[in-house]
């Protein structure tokens, strides 16, 4: 399998090369040449395997420059019930008849971003070893990025962690669970601003090929190509555990930020895998929800971007978007970059008169809706009281979506993506009580941490990791 750009670089790279990189040299993002398709016997072979069995099939047809036995101990390693908990790793909660949560969070930080980043922290380890070289892993995060990195890389050899996140703006869990750790080689960054500055720094410090090149950055926020071939292996193993054959179809729903999430559902979807619908759901910051419903993609400000109670989706742009697009305007690399490079600095760009817009929801299935606060505070009470399940605020923003959207005869997967314990404050507001805490993380919040704040300052950040990394 060979992977370009979306803005119509044509350079053909391989699965190893583009695993430590982020954007592509000219700002696009790396996508494969072409889907690899499933057919009818495939599924039915993939029926029966292990999670991480089925991680490993996915990711072959995407990946040739990893042998495959090593590959496949690779999956072995990652996805154990160990690490996540159970034996299914991503096992289906029914809620109603027709309606089920997919639980993704089981993972180390609770959140779904575990199920990619933890095979990346082994890719990543395996990959800097055979090469002998070190990296240095620059991201950004809104919360559950970030922890899923550090606790994917901690302790990782050759690998670095330098995480910027919107000072003051994650949870007192999620601010806990990262600033807590104490490896030396998790360094977090507290940036004065929204997720938003965070973001725009690292895509500055990624268009800077030499400071680039001669500090080793990489990337793990969810433009990282791998990240998104490990999150399209959830998409089958819910199919499988939905359905009884493979000529029934289901529709997922996928509480959306920055659309890593719902485009791995994509290309699930465009390999042959049967989903119906595939639903976006976001919160007030409804930038994708306007985009789906209007065909204009307008991209806010930070004035504009709220801060809500489901902060892992409080975006304004989405970063995988542009895949999306790519696709949808039939790989037209040119016209692609002149939307994101050109017309987006005008605020926005518009497909509405496009006739392929009108295709969107059609050839690919996509519908949308949005949620307030309050919807989220009632879905989390409704879903408790009738069904005895605690859903987190990003789930609550899935769940209420989904039951807009649900299809007689079509079960409808919302994709758990967080546990509740991670935003107590609002289960607290509509349950009036805590919500249940892992053991294992009793007493974080008042563990010794390591952390700097800085201003929103491209030079600053640089000359921190430059300090931290040489010598
Ligand atoms: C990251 C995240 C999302 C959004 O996922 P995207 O891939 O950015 O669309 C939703 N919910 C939770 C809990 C998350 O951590």
């Amino acid at each position: 399998m060979r992977y370009v750009s979306t803005r119509g670089d044509q350079t053909q790279r391989q699965f190893c090369d583009i695993l430590l990189e982020g954007l592509a040299p000219d700002g696009g993002l790396y996508l494969p040449v072409a889907y690899p398709q499933v057919d009818d016997a495939t599924l039915s072979r993939w029926r029966a395997l292990s999670y991480a069995e089925l991680a490993f099939e996915v990711l072959s047809l995407y990946i040739d420059d990893i042998p495959a036995d090593d590959l496949r101990a690779l999956c072995a390693k990652t996805y154990t019930q160990e690490v996540f908990g159970t034996a299914a790793i991503v096992p289906l909660k029914p809620l109603a008849p027709g309606l089920m949560l997919e639980a993704l969070s089981n993972g180390p930080t609770l959140a779904f971003k575990d199920m990619a980043m933890q095979l990346l922290g082994n890719l990543f380890e395996y990959e800097l070893g055979r090469r002998g070289e070190e990296l240095n892993i620059f991201g950004a995060t809104s919360g559950d990025t970030g922890s899923a990195a550090e606790y994917a890389m901690r302790g990782k050899k050759g690998v670095r962690v330098f995480m910027t996140s919107p000072h003051g703006r994650m949870s007192p869990f999620q601010q806990a669970q990262m600033f807590s750790l104490q490896d030396s080689n998790i360094h977090n960054i507290a940036i004065e601003g929204v997720f938003d500055d965070c973001q725009d720094i690292v895509k500055a410090v990624s268009n800077d090929l030499v400071f680039k090149r001669e500090h080793r950055i990489g990337t793990v926020n969810s433009i990282n190509w791998a990240r998104l071939l490990a999150q399209v292996v959830y998409y089958f193993a819910g199919y499988f555990q939905a359905t009884q054959d493979n000529s029934q179809r289901v529709s997922f729903t996928v509480p959306s930020g920055n659309f890593g999430n719902v485009c791995a559902g994509h290309i699930a979807r465009q390999m042959g895998l049967p989903i119906d619908r595939l639903v976006v759901a976001t919160n007030e910051n409804d930038v994708l929800d306007e985009f789906f419903k209007t065909g204009i993609y307008r991209v806010r400000g930070t004035l504009e971007t709220w801060e809500t109670s489901s902060p892992s989706m409080d975006i304004s742009k989405a970063s995988n978007f542009e895949r999306f697009v790519f696709d949808l305007l039939d790989r037209d690399g040119a016209k692609v970059k002149a939307l994101f490079s050109k017309e987006l600095q005008t605020g926005q760009f518009d497909l509405s008169h496009d006739p392929r817009f009108e295709l969107a929801a059609n050839r690919y299935g996509f519908q949308s809706g949005r949620s307030t606060h309050q919807n989220r505070l009632d879905t989390i009470r409704a879903v408790f009281e009738q069904h005895g399940v605690m859903i987190d605020t990003h789930t609550a923003d899935g769940v209420k979506v989904a039951t807009e959207h649900l299809d007689a005869g079509v079960p409808m997967i919302v994709l758990e993506t967080a546990l509740p314990i991670k935003f107590a404050s609002t289960i607290v507001e509509a349950l009036g009580r805590e919500p249940d805490r892992p053991a294992k993380f009793d007493g974080i919040e008042a563990l010794p941490r390591k952390v700097k704040v800085m201003a929103a300052d491209v030079e600053q950040v640089k000359a921190y990791i430059h300090a931290h990394t040489t010598g």
